[in-house]
């Protein structure tokens, strides 16, 4: 199974995953949208979720970072008057160092993952979804920032006037990623935020046209007229979207041939009761492994594996 993700609710629902398919026949295509420099070293928020999920180091009381990290050099740092715009870890540091170092003697995003996927003994497919620079910026009434500044530093509190992926337009698919994307069958976009983990992704030349070949499922990230979590509800009215289950059905348009809501979601169900794609009820909650593991053995099935 190929997943789409981004950094909280999809490696919730990828937890599950591994729990119940060999890890080999998950590839994880990752959000890059909101890689970022960070004190010379690049940080892949999402990518980096993803790997320490897979390697059993993720923090998951916050769904980033290793847990049980450690934050001297982020504080050395902070006392000199650098503050940097993410809290960042020494181990975690450490993953942006290789990462960065490897870009630096030319290896590729999608090679420099692989060789950190390979030192921390991860058997799934980790791949970023464009080799080249996208960059999320949103647009408030104070101007023009990164994501991971309005997020981080500002605490999504700006009103959100437009939301832009820079870079997209010249970005490709990765070549890993077409190759993935041939041999599977089968397209699952967990539930992350649609405009700046799945946007991306899905904004990539060709990439629609190569889902529509494929039975895509999705688990909606909204339940009701919020989401579980995150900025995403801003994001969506700023591109003229209803804030619901329907919105982000409306979003991935004729892509989509299942879409699972939440038992909660009474306003989705309805909204959605003449919706072009198939329409389940589950409890998407993942409030802990047994629900994350209950929900995938919910998609497998819907997919008839
Ligand atoms: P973020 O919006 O920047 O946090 O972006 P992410 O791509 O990391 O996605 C988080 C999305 O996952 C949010 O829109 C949440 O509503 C959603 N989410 C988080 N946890 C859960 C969950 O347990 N169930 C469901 N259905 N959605 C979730």
């Amino acid at each position: 199974m190929l997943v789409l993700s981004g950094g909280t609710g999809t490696p919730k629902l990828l937890e599950g995953l591994k729990n119940i398919l060999p890890e080999e026949e998950i590839t994880v295509v990752v959000n890059t949208a909101e890689d970022m420099w960070v004190s010379g070293n690049l940080v892949t928020p999402d990518i980096d979720t993803v790997l320490y999920l897979f390697s059993g180091k993720l923090d998951t009381a916050k769904w980033w970072g290793i847990k049980n990290d450690t934050f001297m050099t982020y504080e050395a740092l902070r006392s000199m008057g650098h503050n940097e715009t993410m809290m960042l870890g020494d181990q975690d540091r450490a993953t942006n160092i290789m990462r960065s170092d490897l870009l630096r003697a030319g290896y590729s995003l999608t090679e420099a993952t692989q060789e950190l996927a390979r030192a921390f003994g991860i058997r799934s497919k980790i791949l970023p979804m464009s080799d080249d620079p996208v960059k999320t910026m949103i647009t408030t009434p104070a101007g023009k920032m990164h994501f991971q500044e309005f997020w981080i530093k500002e605490h999504g509190k700006p009103e959100v006037i437009e939301v832009v992926q820079e870079g997209i337009e010249k970005a490709s698919i990765s070549p890993a990623v077409l190759e993935a994307l041939e041999k599977e069958e089968y397209v699952l976009i967990g539930p992350s935020n649609p405009i700046t983990s799945i946007g991306p992704i899905l904004a990539l030349k060709g990439m629609k046209e190569l889902l529509r070949k494929k039975t895509v499922i999705s688990v909606s990230p909204i339940i009701g007229k919020e989401p579980v979590s995150g900025p995403a509800g801003k994001l969506m009215t700023a591109r003229g979207l209803d804030v619901s289950s329907a919105g982000v059905v409306d979003c991935y348009g004729d892509i989509l041939d299942i879409m699972i809501l939440d038992e909660r979601d009474t306003y989705g169900i309805s909204a959605l009761k003449d919706a072009a794609c198939k329409i389940l009820i589950a409890d998407t909650l993942m409030k802990n492994v047994e629900k994350s593991t209950a929900l995938a053995r919910f998609v497998v099935d819907a997919l008839d594996f």
